[in-house]
């Protein structure tokens, strides 16, 4: 086996972007949170998820959640975020890797997400059946500037560190 393709650990890095729009509440991390936009996509538009989605997969280099989950399919149309997340997972763990920690941002002028922060970090901590303290999320405004800032888009990032059995590898 390539002894690169041997490393216990592996790191990943997602980024999102969704355009607000009038109405809500506004979807994140599997959280509904009161607001009077939500955000615009094809799935439920739940930008942390998807964000979390693609630096799982990127960790793993299985893809992205495009490729996963096609927005030219009509079965992904609302479909449910924290439902592809955790396939994502699945594919992650049949290739015998795991989590060991999530460090995520979420950028937003509105709302303010202080008071949500702990609720949002367990449901992804629930979703990926992690423990709460393997979950960072920290929250930034857009300082008024560009679509952020204008209240036109929400966006986040994440990065995830990942380990992988080595015994396992070495019985492929
Ligand atoms: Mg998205």
């Amino acid at each position: 086996m390539d002894e690169r393709a041997a490393t216990k650990i592996r790191v990943g890095i997602g980024h999102d972007t969704h355009r607000l729009a009038p109405g809500g509440p506004l979807r994140l991390g599997g959280v509904s949170i009161p607001h009077d936009k939500q955000a615009v996509g094809h799935s439920d538009a739940d930008v942390l998820l998807h964000a979390i989605t693609d630096a799982l997969l990127g960790a793993a280099a299985l893809g992205d959640i495009g490729e996963m989950f096609p927005d030219s399919d009509e079965a992904n149309r609302g479909r449910d975020s924290g439902e592809m997340l955790q396939k994502a997972h699945e594919r992650l763990v049949a290739a015998n890797f795991k989590i060991v920690n999530l460090d995520c941002i979420v950028f937003a002028e509105q709302p303010k997400l202080g008071r949500f922060k702990n609720a949002i970090r367990l449901q992804v901590a629930e979703l990926l059946d992690l423990p709460a303290d393997c979950v960072s999320l920290k929250a930034k405004t857009g300082e008024g500037v560009d679509a952020i800032g204008r209240c036109e888009a929400i966006a986040a990032q994440c990065v995830v560190l990942l380990s992988r059995s080595m015994m396992e590898i070495e019985v492929e």
